[in-house]
């Protein structure tokens, strides 16, 4: 449930994102709100106030969702985990936390931070129609965001993982076992409650109403994907960290300041199957050359110019120590399938995707074979 995102502000360093997806939810619940719950409570007003006060309420239920969002973030990020983004799509929002916490203690403050903020929204928008008990639709608005924010917090603590609830489920065994059956046991809970969910979903056809029925059963086949998808996801991130670059990257030679790419290809290219090379610079700095640029120069001219002229600074790179993982999300993060190996001053190789995959490849197949 997914489409094209458009990058809405940043705020803390974090890019907020609104998912096409949301488009369906808010025209949803500016229609429910619009038709049926402000004509029912507070009646007596023109159709396209209704309407006006349900868009309002909608966004303001986003912005709700996003301050939940920030609030696991924000403390994701004082516990030195990077976030990189908030998407919100259609059921809700979602913090791209980019690491799995570092112990169950940092994994029970992120994931109860959530909630927490929208208990306290909630409590605020109480207080607030407290001091205006008036039967206008401000009142409503305000009732509205208390039962909301309320809501969210409630169904966010049901211990389904990846919901907030299912995390703090997770920390607590994880504080017991190790993570990964801490994870396991969790996303069962996760898979049995979207089982529950699209149960709901048969029980409100049966009983005629198809938007519920379809909003219960798209709800419960995308927790059942995402409770399955983490549970792979922490395994995989659990393999990947135990493999240092160094005992999987390619030996490289660097290409020197002053070789032409008649030596190049002679020297190098035959050597080393990799599509980008390290360069060294005439100022010692370390750049890297793809070989397509290189091949777009015409043969005639290759005795005439420098590899170096070819490259550019090297932007990412990885030090021999870092992790498997540390080097798989980086490829991700900047869609390419190399990286260079840097210590220091000096180029030691080259990393590649295809020797991560099949180092994953080979641990599901041993998997396999250890269950038949
Ligand atoms: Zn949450």
């Amino acid at each position: 449930m997914r489409f094209k995102s458009i990058p809405l502000f940043k705020i803390f360093g974090i890019q907020v994102n609104l998912d096409f997806s949301w488009f369906i939810v808010f025209f949803l619940i500016s229609f429910t709100l619009a038709e049926y719950f402000y004509p029912h409570y507070y009646p007596g007003h023109s159709f396209l106030v209704y309407w006006l006060v349900g868009g309002i309420s909608a966004i303001l239920l986003f912005a709700s969702v996003l301050l939940h969002e920030l609030s696991h973030s924000l403390v994701a990020i004082h516990f030195g985990i990077p976030v990189r983004e908030i998407d919100l799509f259609i059921f809700g929002g979602v913090a791209m936390i980019e690491e799995e916490a570092p112990s169950p203690k940092v994994e029970f403050l992120v994931a109860i931070a959530g909630p927490v903020c929208s208990f306290f929204l909630s409590f605020v928008f109480f207080i607030i129609a407290f001091f205006y008990p008036q039967d206008d639709l401000f009142n409503g608005i305000i009732n509205y965001l208390m039962l909301v924010n309320f809501a969210l917090a409630v169904f966010n603590l049901v211990p389904a993982f990846p919901l907030d609830g299912g995390r703090i489920l997770r920390s607590v065994i994880w504080a017991k076992k190790d993570l990964l059956t801490a994870t396991k046991i969790s996303s069962w809970t996760g898979t049995a409650f979207a089982y529950i969910l699209m149960l709901f979903g048969i029980l409100s056809l049966i009983q005629g109403s198809l938007i519920s029925a379809m909003w219960y059963g798209l709800l419960g086949l995308f927790l059942r994907n995402a409770s399955k998808m983490s549970y792979e996801q922490t395994k995989l991130s659990l393999i990947l960290s135990k493999f240092r670059v160094e005992q999987f990257m390619h030996t490289v030679k660097p290409v020197l300041p002053d070789e032409t790419i008649s030596e190049f290809m002679i020297s190098h290219y035959p050597v080393y199957k990799t599509n980008s090379f390290p360069v060294i610079g005439d100022d010692g700095r370390i750049y890297e050359v793809n070989i397509s640029d290189i091949q777009s120069v015409p043969q005639s001219k290759w005795n005439f110019i420098r590899v170096l002229d070819l490259s550019h600074p090297i932007e990412v790179f990885v030090s021999p120590y870092d992790t498997l993982l540390k080097a798989l999300k980086l490829m991700n993060r900047y869609q390419v399938n190399e990286l260079p190996v840097v210590y220091g001053n000096t180029v030691l190789g080259i990393i590649k995707r295809d020797v991560i995959e099949a180092l994953i490849e080979r641990y599901y197949l041993q998997e396999k074979m250890q269950e038949n």
